[in-house]
């Protein structure tokens, strides 16, 4: 299979912390060896543990809950990050934990092709399982994760497994700290949907703004990943509750009645978590510099992808023929079959895997 070409800067080089570049004014930092700084911004940013910090407040937040996940690290510290979720038994981390050591997870990396010299940046990395199924196949990648306690499970992690070419920093999408064209793939599983959570101003604008600090950040022609909700799954339309902000009917109202919506439902900053349909995802990524957008639905989830399916397939009618036909006169049954028939069904799925590249010059 041909390999796409990226223009890769870095020459081969791995990336060290003596390389990162001021997040406010990209100068390259000076590093000492408790501390970074930028000597333009005269302002200093701490290196624990060999984990350089970016954000130094950022609230716990994360799929277990914050008491359980330090007797996970305690555990993980003391012995094996796997048995400190595996032989936890507590019913949160058992939920968790198939997630956490998913490497499945990252399997939308076959659609982008990139040749084994890449360097990727992992954006919200989390407990780490993308970024530890992208270093077993690339030279080399930035864990960004701004939850302290999340930094350090994934420093056992990656220690634990050998895999000395993952590098974790402590930041967000707000403060990244690399040059410009640093990066053959940047991946955002579930982290467009809350750009917008920590700043003010319009949440689209927001987004936008993210996404082309990402493309500033990839080498031409690099790829961007984005695993995100549907705005219009299906279930939505029929009262679902959006699993970002937990309201009914938000996703699909329009913005300025979601906002409103939001601030009487008890949320002071109103609707943050913009989703898009497929088309508007499209929209979106061309409007912040990316081309050759492809969108696959994701099932059953972009966090649990067992089959990533090109939306411009007919591969939904074949598979519900085959195997899940519709039968049954209910309303929802003749909806479903209507959909199937006319070819649009994909297109009120759950969840979408996106890929586009930097367009080069
Ligand atoms: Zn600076």
């Amino acid at each position: 299979m041909k390999r796409h070409e990226t223009a890769l800067s870095s020459g081969g080089t791995i990336l060290r912390i003596e390389d990162l570049a001021c997040p406010k004014c990209e100068t390259p930092l000076q590093s000492g060896r408790e501390s970074l700084t930028c000597s333009r911004c005269n302002q200093s940013w701490p290196i624990e543990a060999g984990v350089p910090h970016f954000v130094q407040q950022f609230p716990y937040w994360g799929e277990i809950p914050l008491e359980q996940m330090e007797e996970v690290n305690r555990r993980a510290e003391a012995g094996s990050w796997k048995s400190a979720l595996l032989d936890f038994d507590d019913p949160d981390v058992q939920r968790a934990s198939s997630m956490i050591l998913n490497l499945d997870r990252a399997n939308w990396q076959w659609l982008a092709n990139l040749p084994p010299d890449s360097r990727v940046l992992d954006i919200g990395a989390g407990m780490g399982a993308n970024s530890h199924a992208l270093a077993l196949e690339y030279r080399e990648v930035v864990a960004l994760e701004p939850v302290l306690e999340r930094t350090r499970f994934m420093q056992q992690r990656f220690s634990q497994e050998g895999l000395s070419n993952v590098k974790i920093v402590r930041g967000s999408v707000w403060d990244l700290p690399f040059g410009p064209e640093s990066f053959d793939l940047v991946a955002m599983n579930g982290v467009l949907e809350w750009v917008a959570q920590s700043k003010t101003g319009d949440a689209g604008e927001v987004q936008q703004q993210a996404l082309r600090k990402m493309q500033r950040l990839l080498c031409p022609g690099g790829y961007i990943y984005i695993g995100i909700e549907n705005r219009a799954m299906f279930q939505y339309l029929i009262g679902y509750l959006d699993p970002h902000c937990r309201l009914p009917f938000i996703t699909i109202l329009p913005r300025p009645l979601a906002n409103w919506y939001a601030k009487r439902h008890g949320q002071s900053q109103g609707y943050r978590n913009y989703l898009y349909s497929s088309r508007g995802y499209r929209q979106l990524l061309e409007k912040t510099g990316f081309t050759d957008v492809e969108i696959y639905v994701a099932m059953p989830s972009y966090n649990d992808p067992r089959f990533l399916v090109p939306l411009k397939s007919n591969v939904f009618s074949y598979y519900s023929q085959a195997f899940n036909p519709v039968r049954g006169l209910s309303v929802r049954n003749l909806v479903r079959k209507m959909l199937l028939a006319s070819g649009v069904y994909q297109q009120f799925q759950y969840s979408f895997a996106i890929l586009a590249r930097k367009a080069t010059p």
